[in-house]
């Protein structure tokens, strides 16, 4: 995750303040914010999200939402699946190019291989709930921008009610500071257990993560083994 626009780099900002104010144009607003800090008081209002009375009327809404600027480049959104009533939930980052293009989350190359690392603690995908951070894909793949989390964050915490699994994973460092509220790296959160709302929290790399450094598998490995220790405890 990075912290909101590159002020660093003085091109890069002029594009995204250009962006925001056309995306706020569409809104029928006439100014740019006072700084970009301010980018979540320039979200719409009524852009608060309420409790849904179900996972369906959830999904509806993520696939509606225009709260962020992610809304502009999607194809589609991509709300969580799996049964709202399962035990463990894995949480990504955001879509990818396939994934935004199919709507479903994890069905690219690194969703393959979530499959494969479900499986390999005797589950399969369809007994898991697999969703990400944000519902939309940001553009070439970058991280999500810290405002850009905030503004889907009740959807999570929405999937998270409604679904009330008893242990969360966390894929990759996004997902694993948004839901511990830290900057701590993934390394420093995974390998042990974590309280998240009375529930597990067990992170571990982010399969696309994997894929580019195979040798954090075996790390990634225990992580696994650990999720289905308490896996079976909880039975
Ligand atoms: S990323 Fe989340 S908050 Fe932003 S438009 Fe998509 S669903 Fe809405």
């Amino acid at each position: 995750m990075v912290p909101g626009p590159d002020q660093t780099n003085p091109g890069r900002l002029v594009g995204q303040l250009q962006e925001l104010l056309e995306f706020q144009k569409d809104w029928g607003r006439q100014f740019l914010p006072k700084s970009v800090k301010n980018q979540e008081a320039a979200l719409p209002k009524g852009s608060l999200h309420r409790p849904y009375e179900s996972g369906a009327a959830l999904s509806r809404a993520i696939v509606e939402c225009q709260n962020c600027l992610l809304a502009r480049n999607r194809r589609q959104a991509v709300p969580g699946e799996g049964p709202q009533n399962s035990i463990l939930m894995f949480i990504g980052e955001g879509p990818g190019f396939e994934e935004d293009q199919q709507g479903r989350p994890f069905v690219g190359p690194a969703g393959q291989l979530l499959t494969k690392m479900i499986q390999a603690i005797n589950l399969t995908r369809e007994e898991v709930y697999i969703t990400n951070v944000v519902k939309c894909r940001p553009p070439e793949n970058r991280d999500p921008f810290e405002n850009e989390v905030e503004a889907c964050r009740s959807f999570l915490e929405e999937e998270i009610r409604l679904v009330d699994p008893r242990i969360l994973v966390p894929l990759g460092s996004c997902a694993a500071q948004t839901l511990t509220r830290t900057k701590k790296k993934i390394s420093d959160l995974r390998g042990r257990i974590l309280d998240f709302k009375n529930r597990q929290l067990i992170a571990t790399y982010h399969p696309a993560y994997l894929l580019r450094n195979p040798g954090a598998k075996r790390e990634a490995w225990e992580d696994l083994k650990r999720v289905r220790r308490e896996y079976d405890g909880l039975q």
